[in-house]
């Protein structure tokens, strides 16, 4: 038997990583090591009943574990074949009846995994399983059996855009990429895994769990665009990422599936991690290559896009960490197999964040065109405390808000595109009828004041003066003409902003403007 244990960030911060000790000190006290392994893996998804542990091959799935259950897991399931039903998951649509395989749990019924596949079922620090599970099949297949054209064919009609928010072609953006001569001989891999919107952790956990999946991915994509070297613009706050991505990378050179002639193909490419400090304008594509070059990270105008002049005014193909994550699949399976996933407009899946006043908070992978009732009470389970749903502010301080009214919208672009909303890289707040959302607004505004660069006016001055007014308004202190003034000025910032921060900045005054102007009326009706 495997006994899994999630190692993810949310899981060893609610303790699994001392569940894990107690579990592999009654292993072998039990004298049991031939019998079963106790290893580490990555996030589940489940995060709202973490500490989670799963036993393989038995599939069963126990929940917020401590310490002291580590000896009845081990003498009653491991020794004597009795699942321990107390450390089930109580299901809720099952009159709470304790289910011991996670497929039949609402959390997961309505999931697809290709980005996350390996979550849950490899250890992340081990090459070897990623290559049990079809690791490095695709990057074999792109060397051995396909032109670098046809890898960019296989991803365009494949319909993968980018899942780090603007949700551009990646297809297309290879083929330019492929396309435009390189520069001083070099062209460049770039994946921004610079996460930084409050409550995303999709790319972290991504990251954390898998890193195989991604560094193959790049090498696949310098395969195709004729490029040797790539670089991860990795946040220093993510430690454990780092550390996983040093393992794997030197795993990987070591097997010769990345550096010199990789897998005796003649095809070179190297990998290194640039360390992002914090700024989230360093996610922004132009500020991401200043920042790599050592410069101040601060965006520029995009006169060229970069796969025409990226880094070092090389072609440089940049793509974020969930986009890359699709990629091997593709390769491997097939674009078919891909386009069977998702709407007419979106292919594939989508990875959430799904966090605030929901029941089941975790990381959720869903085909594109899920409706978001489905995510809030099938997979979410539903309000906290059995609360009114109020909102869902997706793509955090960028995004947009989506009201009641459009609960059974499916999630894909273009949908979301209409309701006014977009899909941001995958932050999901879920707000409840508690929550006032000039509130919601002015906390996002908070944020973009904070992580502004300071390079243009209309951000640097305007989202400032954005949130003087919703403090205003908030403290009861607003008047009818502040409302008047409040939409001008986000319309104005939104138009003329340098860079995506300082347009979409305004996204949540504006999309609570449109679904909530009655609580803003609220706030001002008694002042003149
Ligand atoms: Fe900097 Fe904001 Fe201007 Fe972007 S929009 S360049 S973050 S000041």
């Amino acid at each position: 038997r495997e006994i899994l244990v999630c190692g993810d960030t949310g899981c060893a911060s609610s303790g699994s990583i001392k569940v894990l000790e107690a579990l592999q000190d009654e292993i072998k006290k039990a004298g049991l090591e031939d019998v079963a392994k106790v290893e580490l893996t990555g996030c589940f998804g489940f995060c709202a009943v973490g500490p989670i542990v799963k036993v393989y091959p038995d599939n069963v799935f126990y929940v917020h574990l401590s310490p002291e259950d580590a000896k009845e897991i081990v003498e009653s399931h491991i020794k004597n074949n009795v699942v321990v039903e107390r450390l089930l998951f109580e299901e809720p649509s099952l009159d709470n009846l304790r289910v011991n395989n996670e497929k039949d749990m609402s959390f997961y019924k309505k999931q697809e995994k290709i980005a996350l596949r390996n979550l849950g079922v490899i250890h992340p620090e081990r090459l070897e399983e990623y290559l049990a599970n079809d690791g490095y099949l695709g990057l074999g297949k792109a060397l051995n059996e396909m032109t670098p054209e046809q890898v960019v064919d296989e991803v365009k009609t494949s319909g993968l855009r980018g899942r780090g928010g603007a949700g551009f072609p990646t297809g297309v953006k290879w083929e330019a990429s492929a396309k435009n001569p390189p520069v001083n001989g070099r062209k460049f891999v770039v994946c921004n895994a610079d996460e930084g919107d409050p409550g995303a952790f999709m790319d972290r956990s991504l990251l954390e769990g898998d890193p195989h999946n991604v560094l193959e991915a790049m090498a696949i994509c310098g395969y195709a665009i004729g490029s040797d070297i790539g670089y991860i613009y990795i946040r220093a706050e993510y430690p454990r990422v780092i550390e996983r991505l040093k393992i794997a990378i030197a795993a990987a050179e070591e097997a010769g599936l990345l550096g010199e002639n990789i897998m005796g193909s003649g095809f070179n490419f190297k990998l290194e991690l640039k360390y992002g400090a914090g700024a989230f304008v360093c996610g922004e594509g132009t500020a991401l290559m200043h920042s790599i070059e050592g410069k101040r990270g601060e965006p520029r105008m995009k006169t060229f896009s970069s796969s025409k002049h990226g880094l070092w005014n090389a072609p440089t193909c940049l793509n974020n960490v969930e986009t890359f994550g699709n990629v091997p699949a593709i390769i491997t399976k097939g674009s078919d197999w891909f386009t069977s996933y998702g709407t007419e407009d979106s292919k594939g899946t989508k990875v959430f964040a799904l966090g605030g006043k929901i029941n089941n908070v975790g990381l959720v992978e869903v085909p594109m065109g899920t409706t978001l009732r489905e995510i809030v009470y099938e997979i979410g389970g539903g309000i906290l405390h059995d609360k009114e749903f109020k909102a869902v502010q997706t793509g955090g301080p960028s995004g947009g808000c989506i009201s009641t009214k459009d609960l059974d919208t499916p999630i894909d672009y273009k949908s979301l595109a209409s309701i006014g909303s977009m899909m941001g890289s995958g932050g999901m707040l879920v707000l409840d009828e508690t929550d006032c959302m000039v509130e919601i607004a002015r906390f996002f505004l908070d944020f973009s004041v904070e992580e502004s660069c300071g390079k243009c006016t209309p951000c640097r001055i305007g989202t400032k003066r954005l949130y003087e007014l919703l403090n205003k308004i908030c403290e009861g202190k607003g008047c009818e003409q502040d409302l008047v003034d409040l939409k001008d000025l986000a319309l104005t910032v939104k138009n003329t902003a340098l860079c995506g921060l300082g347009k979409c900045a305004p996204n949540p005054v504006l999309s609570t403007m449109d679904c909530f102007y009655d609580e803003y009326v609220a706030h001002v009706k008694d002042h003149k």
